[in-house]
């Protein structure tokens, strides 16, 4: 008997358009597979979601695909992190590891748009208003069902559907929830703040009852030629975040409820014995520039990736907590490692060989991240222990032994081998039933 060739890859369905969806869009492209991004929301996330740091890892990323400079153009070099406890007291400060570029601090809004231009350009079709709901594949492709009622078929479904993924439950109904963090999160930008410049570097504070953390824009971080992209002066802006730890836990839209003034009013009482400018800041802030970020959540391990033709990418795989600062260059390192088991394996193997190339990093980042949520939830007593503990303990840490997370580079025109077979077993959704449990 011959065996059947195992069929190449050449569409895909990609669900959902944050930066996994968009990054995972282009880099199918890069690799010769035409993919077409189904985004829920009726447009794009112009306006939404505040900033985020992207780590040298995941502009090395994109660099594989060759679009690190969309970054690079629209972020802030951020050179270093310093801790300080609530009295004002430096706990540490941690710079980026000898010979690795700094992260970038980016607007959502202007990341997304830059992805999404350069996705559109390289013939990258995106589709809002499409909120998928189920899926059902056979030996000859995979359809997607969205809530309007039309669908769409290809060679294969991309679930790069964030942290609540529908596309995780119709690969395994018994796929693991997020969970709340303990933590409800809030940021904004103040114009004029007051603020000295912090030269490139996020100042943080440990404060007696929540977690502060603030910088101040740099006008030569607006681009890499120095210009200024909408013509404002961004001298004196500053941005801030807090993570209030909060034992109930909360939705998104019960956060929402309970409106800009009231957080803000709380959030006054949390930081009121804190040295650090989080008053001042605070007060400086108008309600209706507060980001109401919403819950902390973490997800425990996702026991199934892929099932037949259907395939996980981004938080939808593996969330980071934001804690450590990696979420989304993960997602865009596994985009970019997907697209290239992608162009040199048939689809079956190619996505093992990609659980295998990727389950391991990012598992290790997400527990080093959930550390650090614990150091921002303590009780009273645990906040004696950990200031007292942790100057002493960020001693032993060397930035250099952050570098393994940060040097990663994944080498585009290197063919991807076939995966070991000995390694795949019950992990790999191929082989797992849909009920497979974690
Ligand atoms: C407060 C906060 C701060 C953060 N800060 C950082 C940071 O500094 N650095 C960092 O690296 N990471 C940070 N992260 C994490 C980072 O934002 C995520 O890891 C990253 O955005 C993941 O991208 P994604 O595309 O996988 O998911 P998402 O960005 O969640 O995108 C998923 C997309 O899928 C769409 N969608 C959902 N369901 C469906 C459906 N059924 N059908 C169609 N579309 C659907 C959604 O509308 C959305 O557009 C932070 C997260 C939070 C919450």
């Amino acid at each position: 008997m011959t065996l059947q060739p195992q069929p190449r890859t050449r569409t895909a369905l990609v669900i959902g358009g944050g930066i996994a969806g968009a990054t995972a869009a282009l880099a199918l492209r890069r690799a010769g597979i035409e993919a077409t991004v189904y985004e829920a929301y009726d447009s794009t996330a112009d306006g939404i979601g505040g900033g985020l740091t992207l780590a040298p890892n995941g502009l090395n990323a994109l660099d594989a695909i060759g679009t690190a400079d969309l970054v690079r153009d629209i972020g802030s070099p951020m050179t270093a992190i310093v801790l300080h406890s609530w009295n004002g007291k430096q706990l540490a400060e941690f710079g980026t590891p000898p010979g690795v570029a700094p992260m970038q601090f980016v607007w959502r809004t202007e990341l997304y748009r830059a992805l999404y231009a350069e996705a559109v350009a390289n013939g990258v079709g995106i589709v809002h208003g499409k909120r998928l709901v189920r899926a059902e594949q056979d030996g000859e492709g995979v359809t997607a069902h969205f809530a309007d009622g039309s669908s769409a078929g290809a060679d294969l479904l991309v679930g790069a559907d964030g942290i609540h993924s529908t596309v995780r439950s119709i690969i395994d109904p018994a796929a693991p929830q997020p969970r709340y963090a303990g933590l409800v999160s809030f940021g904004a930008q103040v114009r004029d703040s007051g603020l000295a410049s912090t030269e490139g570097r996020t100042l943080m504070s440990f404060g007696k009852r929540a977690f502060f953390g603030w910088w101040t824009t740099e006008p030569e971080g607006t681009g890499r030629d120095g210009a200024r992209r909408d013509g404002s002066d961004r001298d004196g802006t500053a941005v801030w975040f807090a993570n209030l730890p909060r034992t109930e836990p909360m939705t998104a839209a019960e956060a929402h409820a309970v409106g800009a003034e009231e957080w803000l009013r709380v959030l006054t009482t949390a930081f009121a014995d804190d040295r650090s400018p989080a008053l001042d800041l605070l007060r400086r802030t108008d309600p209706a520039d507060l980001l109401i970020t919403g819950p902390m959540e973490s997800m425990p391990e996702v026991p199934v990736w892929h099932r037949g033709r259907m395939v996980l990418l981004g938080d939808s795989a593996h969330a980071a907590s934001s804690s450590s600062g990696q979420g989304a260059s993960l997602a865009i390192e596994s985009a970019v490692q997907l697209a290239r088991c992608l162009r040199d394996l048939p689809q079956h193997q190619a996505l093992t060989a990609y659980e295998q190339l990727r389950r391991p990093r990012v598992e290790r980042i997400i527990k080093a991240a959930a550390r650090t949520n614990s150091n921002k939830t303590p009780g009273p007593v645990g906040r004696v222990v950990r200031d007292a503990v942790m100057p002493l303990a960020m001693k032993l840490v060397k930035p250099e032994k952050m570098a393994w997370q940060y040097e990663y580079r994944i080498n585009w025109s290197e063919p991807v081998p076939a995966p070991s077979t000995a390694a795949t077993g019950a992990r790999t959704g191929s082989a797992a039933p849909a009920s497979h449990s974690a």
